[in-house]
């Protein structure tokens, strides 16, 4: 077993982290710290991510993608701002699901646009009454007279809605005798226009986040994915490595209050001395350093586990569970140890904490991960 980085990874994390200092963070300081980010600057992140691969890191790369392995992807995110891997993972998701589940006409129309940037994707299956079990969605798509489908519904809490050129929409299609089937259909804003509203959180709040309403949405007939066991398979193996690739976003959130608090506490003085030289203060910062180093862990050895190709559907639910609850719980250490100002808006303590708690829906709830693993363990489905 082999804990360094090899010298690729060196060079991906650090291309990654001067890709952040250099472009990232001057990008996200020039723009409202409250608000999704507009249109251009979106499409400017994802042309300079597309450089490191990370547009295409799960297509092979002779099928054009960079063809990155799990693990190497991982490194990479944890150097980025969540809320700039937000926006990214899920437009990568959607260019992979295309990718592996579209037609070929779908594929050469839209891969390669939002490969290179020129287009951004979004995936939307969660709706207002169906978010964990997504069986029940509402969405549909109704084929009509001209061989078109019509699609009518509502997304919600989808990632990059607002700014999106292209939504992979989960949805149901009626079948013969009044039943349905599930169905995926790749709506293209411009051929048919949609409705979306960006939605106000509570963390992450550069990373466009929206309600997508469908009104009678004309979508070509050829914009219907093929039916395939293959697609369902897709989406849960885009899942597998999104769950510790979210992990390694709220380690990396971790890892910068434990930079702050280390910092702080060597000048800091109370009572004569540097906070840092208190037993207690040690301790808070080595019970920092355990939660997010073993996070870290659970992250990289999922994804080792996915790159291998062992099956990690418990692996990886059960690191970003981890990761996510124990970097939540460090950012809050570290938030202790600065006293008042952890709590100032000055220090950016308070909005790391807003964020890693926002990293705790997306790709699966800390119960619905429990659940998974819980299945993987005891052969027995406690969904319901
Ligand atoms: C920042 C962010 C980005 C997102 N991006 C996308 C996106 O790009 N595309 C998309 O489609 N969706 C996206 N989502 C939606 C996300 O996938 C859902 O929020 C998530 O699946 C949970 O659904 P819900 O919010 O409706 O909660 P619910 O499913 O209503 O769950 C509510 C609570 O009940 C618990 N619960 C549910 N079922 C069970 C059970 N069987 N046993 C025990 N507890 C249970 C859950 O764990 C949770 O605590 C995003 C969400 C966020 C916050």
């Amino acid at each position: 077993m082999e804990f360094a980085l090899n010298d690729d990874q060196q060079m991906f994390v650090d291309a990654a982290r001067k890709l952040n200092e250099r472009f990232v963070q001057p990008l996200l300081a020039s723009h409202e710290r409250l608000k999704g980010l507009p249109k251009e600057a979106v499409q400017s992140v994802m042309k300079k991510v597309a450089d490191l691969g990370l547009t295409s890191a799960r297509i092979p790369e002779d099928e054009g993608g960079a063809g990155l392995k799990m693990l190497d992807y991982g490194l990479i995110v944890e150097q980025l701002p969540p809320s700039i891997m937000l926006m990214v993972q899920p437009h990568e998701a959607t260019t992979t699901r295309i990718h592996f589940g579209g037609t070929t006409e779908q594929k050469n129309r839209f891969v390669n646009r939002l490969i290179s940037g020129d287009l951004i994707g979004a995936t939307g299956s969660t709706e207002p009454d169906h978010g964990s079990d997504p069986r029940g969605i509402k969405t549909t798509a109704t084929p009509d007279k001209r061989g078109n489908v019509v699609l009518n519904g509502r997304k919600q809490w989808i990632s990059n809605a607002p700014t999106c050129d292209v939504i992979y929409v989960t949805c149901r299609m009626p079948v013969g005798d009044g039943g349905y089937r599930m169905a995926r259909v790749i709506v293209d804003r411009t051929e048919s226009p949609f409705e979306t509203r960006e939605l106000e959180m509570h963390g992450l709040c550069q990373a466009p986040l929206g309600e997508v309403n469908f009104d009678n949405c004309m979508v070509p007939a050829q914009n219907v994915c093929p039916e395939s066991e293959d697609t369902a398979r897709l989406l849960t193996i885009t899942w597998l490595a999104n769950r510790p690739a979210v992990g390694l976003m709220a380690v990396g959130l971790a890892q910068r209050a434990l930079d702050m608090a280390r910092e702080y506490a060597g000048v800091r003085k109370q009572f004569g001395k540097a906070i840092g030289g208190f037993q207690l203060i040690q301790s808070d910062l080595a019970e920092m350093e355990t939660l997010i180093v073993t996070a870290r862990l659970a992250c990289y050895h999922a994804l080792a586990a996915i790159d291998r190709g062992e099956r990690a559907n418990g692996l990886s639910a059960m690191a970003k569970r981890y990761a996510v609850d124990a970097s939540e719980k460090a950012i809050a250490i570290g938030m202790r140890i600065h006293g008042a100002m952890g709590l100032s808006r000055e220090l950016g303590l308070e909005q790391l904490a807003r964020d890693v708690r926002t990293l705790t829906m997306p790709d699966g709830t800390p119960g619905i991960l429990s659940l998974i693993q819980g299945r993987e363990l005891t052969g027995i489905d406690a969904f319901r």
